[in-house]
């Protein structure tokens, strides 16, 4: 049960939410769960077909536009609708919402990596069928969607008819009343070719703007007992394929469709279709199915997380890291979108939910798919640089606080480019890649200049002002207060952000003194701005409350008046769907962690009792009207030894999408809140941090759980933690020895060996309070 997402009946309130929970991608194409046939009429369907950063380009309007504020977003497309599928048995068409359902089965499954639909359907005039549908986007093909339908007539019926069709003209979905799905440019493609080849189905869209192209090239195999005719109709921008077969016998109706562009594939994209479609001719669904598995075997091996004793939790955590393999771009030019491949809330864009939320996933357990991530980000250095002069800095990098190319597509400054943070955020995920992998040809080729540029932005941004550097007019990671001085998330991670710039300078003098030579050529760079981050780094001002023995969120956030959030009705949340956000912002309340967000990456820079304090004092202000909350609430939590907080928090991310807790997940999943369910398990209860110093552990395992396992890589060792009541075993797969901490105790292993240790020897007990 826990290997896979079920329905037993078809529910009409939920089929949106349902799409998104179905999708299924690859990182590169995903396409939504919606049924083949399609709805009743009047029931709106988010019909969805996407490419990991295939996008256009739409103008922003403004009432006022100033300086510097950009000009046009970038925008995931909408693309060819190879999913659609009408079925008509003896005239009569296919559709749920007619008829008698007497048997339905939808599942997803995460090890075989295909989902399905099996269906036993009376049509209005008493004909009965028997339908499987299966697809899958294949991990080993990535331009590959592939589905296989199976009818199988119960009743006497003269004849079935498939009519499939491969369909340009589509558009994407808009929302006026929400800020997080887009509000116009539904139609951003249209057909340049509809047509066929051979056997081939073809059709070919240019986005409006960017002149990017996609092709779909479909081919479809009829096995019909009883034989069949076939005939397919041209349109302009559709090709539709008949086929009517005689119903005494079953049917099954395979479709490749295969999708190129051209940001992958440059030109010929008609050509390269045909081409993979010869490749894999002659394979069937099941041959694809058995790459699939072999490729999810993998992929579980190190990333599987299990619990045991709590099957609805086991389901979800599976299903977010399922879902977060799907989403992750495994190319050049792609990252992991807000809400990944399953939708188009936040249109796809990029965000700081990559490196703090989805990376850390990836970075342990896959550490190749984690570095595309950086290199993706890497390919848009110049676009930053370019960024921070348009912002009026004389140099260094400014990252985009929402993006697919790089180009800052936000279009609301102070919830948007003003959070600077990201490019800390994005410094310290490079940071955690060394410090996972060591890996020097890494930080020779990408992560000093990364390190050196986004440096440069703090110091171009802030100031020395009595002795300590200060960063104003800047938003942290809550977005319910907006452009302030001294956000304390944003002050830690910039100093963070300089002073490892200043060691990566120090290690590239060891290293490779001829390389930094050329690097300090091309950035202009000199040792007097070097020692200038050192100094800024040392002098960091983070904002501390005396008299509440806390950190204070900015330079004004204590003095506001408190948000009365017990006397604030249930339906005014998200708060941001209800105020104007100058309200908000007048106020203490917090959208999402971000102080505890701060006191959990650099744990480091306070002692436990102000972390306890401020968290104990945030939790009051903060909403989580974020998905990006809990899991640091969580984790925090357990690092305080609120051990029933930290699963309470915990519970509400594992299974946030899968019971749609936030209402929106029709949009699209929440992709950060899934990196956030392993999280609060890996970082939270194991305790996990990994620091110059290394790899450390203080797990403490939850009360209603017996074990929890889970395996890391690190190092290019692969390294098996479970947690029992009892005790906690580390086991070294493979790999070098290792020497990590245990609480405060040293653990060295050999290759192959394991050891555990008992709850009660010893090591102190995390918690400082008693919940
Ligand atoms: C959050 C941001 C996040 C964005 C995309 C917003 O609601 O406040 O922190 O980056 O969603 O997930």
């Amino acid at each position: 049960m826990t290997w896979k997402i079920s329905r037993t009946s078809l529910d009409e309130n939920n089929l949106l939410l349902n799409e998104s929970l179905f999708a299924l991608g690859n990182g590169y194409l995903g396409v939504r769960g919606n049924f083949e046939e399609g709805y009743r009429e009047d029931i709106r369907s988010i019909r969805g077909t996407y490419i990991n950063a295939f996008h256009d380009q739409t103008e922003i309007s403004y009432g006022e536009k100033l300086h510097a504020f950009p000009d046009s977003q970038q925008k995931l497309v909408n693309i060819i609708d190879a999913q659609s599928v009408r079925i008509e048995i003896d005239g009569e068409r296919f559709s749920l919402f007619a008829g008698n359902i007497l048997g339905y089965e939808q599942h997803l499954h995460f090890d075989e990596g295909f989902s399905e639909r099996i269906i036993d359907w009376v049509s209005p005039a008493g004909k009965e069928v028997k339908l499987h549908f299966r697809r899958l986007i294949s991990f080993a093909l990535k331009e590959l969607f592939l589905m296989d339908i199976k009818v199988e007539p119960i009743s006497e019926i003269k004849e079935i008819k498939i009519v499939s069709s491969l369909n340009g003209d589509v558009s994407n979905y808009t929302d006026e009343k929400d800020p997080r799905i887009a509000s116009g440019h539904a139609k951003r493609t249209f057909v340049k070719e509809a047509g066929q080849q051979d056997t081939y189905s073809i059709v070919r869209s240019e986005t409006m703007v960017t002149k990017l192209e996609v092709s779909c090239v479909t081919e479809t195999v009829v096995d019909a007992a009883a034989g069949y005719q076939y005939e397919k109709k041209i349109g302009e921008n559709a090709v539709e394929e008949t086929y009517s077969c005689n119903g005494s016998g079953s049917i099954r109706f395979t479709k490749f469709n295969i999708y190129t562009d051209t940001l992958r594939h440059k030109e010929k994209l008609v050509e390269t279709g045909i081409g993979l479609l010869k490749k894999i001719k002659g394979a069937v669904f099941e041959d694809f199915l058995i790459e699939q598995t072999a490729y999810l075997d993998n992929f579980w091996r190190n990333s599987d997380v299990t619990i045991s004793g709590d099957e609805e939790l086991q389901e979800g955590i599976r299903f977010n890291l399922f879902q977060l393999l799907q989403s992750v771009g495994k190319d050049p030019v792609s990252n992991i979108s807000a809400k990944g491949l399953s939708g188009e809330g936040y249109e796809g864009h990029y965000f700081w939910d990559t490196e703090i939320y989805m990376f850390p996933v990836f970075l342990m357990t896959n550490p190749d798919l984690a570095k595309n991530l950086l290199i993706q980000r890497y390919s848009t250095l110049d676009s930053a640089r370019q960024r921070a002069l348009e912002m009026g800095h004389n140099k260094g990098a400014l990252f985009p606080w929402r993006t697919i190319t790089g180009t800052e597509s936000s279009a609301f400054f102070p919830a948007g480019t003003a959070q600077y943070h990201i490019s800390a955020d994005i410094a310290y995920s490079y940071i955690q890649y060394f410090l996972a992998t060591t890996d020097v040809d890494f930080l020779k080729e990408y992560m000093a200049e990364v390190l050196f540029e986004t440096a440069r932005l703090w110091m171009e941004t802030g100031h020395m002002y009595e002795g300590q550097f200060r960063i104003d007019n800047v938003t942290g990671p809550d977005e319910y207060t907006c452009i302030v001085n001294n956000n304390y998330y944003t002050n830690v991670m910039a100093k963070h952000n300089l002073t490892w710039a200043v060691k990566a300078y120090k290690l590239m003098e060891e290293i490779d003194d001829v390389l930094l030579g050329e690097l300090k050529a091309a950035l202009s760079l000199n040792e007097q701005e070097v020692s200038e981050w050192a100094l800024a780094g040392e002098n960091m001002y983070l904002p501390y409350d005396e008299k509440l023995g806390i950190n204070a969120q900015d330079d004004t956030f204590l003095q506001k008046r408190r948000w009365d959030l017990p006397g604030t009705p249930k339906e005014k949340f998200p708060l941001l769907l209800n105020y104007h956000p100058l309200t908000l912002y007048r106020y203490q309340v917090c959208k999402q962690a971000d102080t505890v967000l701060g006191h959990f990456l650099l744990e480091d820079e306070q002692d436990l009792e102000t972390i306890q304090k401020s968290y104990d004092y945030y939790e009051q202000v903060t909403t989580h009207d974020s998905s990006l909350s809990y899991c640091i609430f969580s984790i925090m939590a357990s690092k305080l030894g609120y051990q029933q907080k930290a699963y309470d928090y915990f519970m509400k991310t594992a299974r946030l999408d899968l019971d749609n807790m936030h209402g929106n997940t029709k949009d699209g999943l929440h992709m950060a809140n899934m990196g956030g369910t392993w999280m609060a398990i890996v970082y939270g209860f194991a305790g996990l941090r990994l620091k110059e110093t290394g790899l450390s552990f203080s797990p403490v395992i939850p009360k209603n759980w017996e074990t929890a396992s889970f395996n890391l890589q690190f190092q290019n060792r692969l390294l098996s933690v479970t947690m029992e009541k009892d005790g906690v075993s580390y086991w070294l797969k493979s790999g070098e020895a290792l020497t990590f901490r245990h609480f405060n105790q040293d653990v060295s292993l050999q290759s192959g060996q394991s050891v555990k240790i008992s709850t009660d020897s010893g090591e102190p007990d995390r918690s400082l309070a008693v919940v």
